[in-house]
């Protein structure tokens, strides 16, 4: 059975709600951020999702605002009373990272960077690790393990789509990881049906299926105009489909008897 993650002003992941955490996938302005974190207060959500340092796959794409982007999210954050997750790139980012995230997220690509693992294993902060697009669970749940050696057992795993012969969709979402990580670890399991569909159109439907799978938590994409996104705008959901999201993915919850904050 899961252990619940507590990470702050009553936000339990693993407990009985589902959590949404929901934003852009990167920071890249100030009323963007706003924008996007009025939405998702307005629906009910509790946590503030953006990257300040961004794992991208060409040097020339959008890096990412760095501390002015983690300066942004917490200000907005605190504004409308919502927690932050956000990326940790590197070992030599975390104290700047740790100084504005409630959760420090370790990348898909970073699954298996080990000290970065050992580092976040040292402190006393929720860390919620992604798996590896090319990586089996056993390697996911030992890199947990990395984690949880140093001391840290504030950990969330994240199924985020894993890389298959499939081309029409970015990834290919997992849903049997979210089923049999939750039964054979520790951790709570969190799902993020953007970058496991890459499509916009898909990630409702995906979130649904996480949440009927079992997801404690789902991290999701959004933008106020995602044609104009710096990052990842094919799969970013509009500001006017949060209170769909919010509604279908609640329902699906409900009939588990669990709710969705
Ligand atoms: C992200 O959450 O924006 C991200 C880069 O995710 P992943 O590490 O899963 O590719
Ligand atoms: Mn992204």
């Amino acid at each position: 059975m899961a252990r619940p993650v507590a990470v702050a002003a009553g936000v339990v992941i693993g407990g009985r709600d589902v959590v949404l955490m929901a934003g852009p996938c990167s920071v890249e302005s100030y009323e963007q951020t706003h924008a996007v974190a009025a939405a998702v207060a307005g629906v009910g959500g509790r946590v503030l999702r953006g990257g300040a340092f961004k794992p991208r796959t060409s040097p020339y794409s959008f890096q990412g605002l760095g501390r002015e982007g983690l300066e942004i999210l917490r200000a907005v954050a605190d504004e409308f009373g919502l927690l932050v997750i956000s990326e940790v790139l590197g070992v030599e980012h975390l104290p700047l990272v740790a100084e504005y995230a409630d959760i420090l997220q370790i990348g898909s690509r970073n699954m298996q960077h080990y000290p970065l693992l050992w580092a976040v294993g040292e402190l006393d902060r929720p860390v919620l690790l992604k798996r590896g697009f090319m990586s089996t669970i056993d390697e996911w749940l030992k890199a947990a393990d990395h984690i949880l050696s140093r001391g840290n057992e504030q950990i969330i795993l994240c199924e985020r789509g894993i890389r298959t012969f499939e081309t029409a969709t970015r990834n290919a979402l997992d849903v049997n990881a979210i089923a049999l990580a939750r039964q054979i670890a520790p951790y709570p399991v969190v799902a993020d049906p953007s970058h496991a569909t890459g499509r916009a159109d898909l990630v409702l439907p995906a979130a649904r299926a996480a949440v009927a799978a079992g997801a404690d938590g789902l991290l999701v994409e959004f933008h106020p105009d995602p044609a104009a996104a710096l990052s990842d705008g094919e799969q970013a959901l509009p500001l006017s489909a949060l209170p769909r999201f919010y509604d279908e993915v609640g329902r699906v919850a409900q009939a588990l008897g669990r709710g969705l904050g």
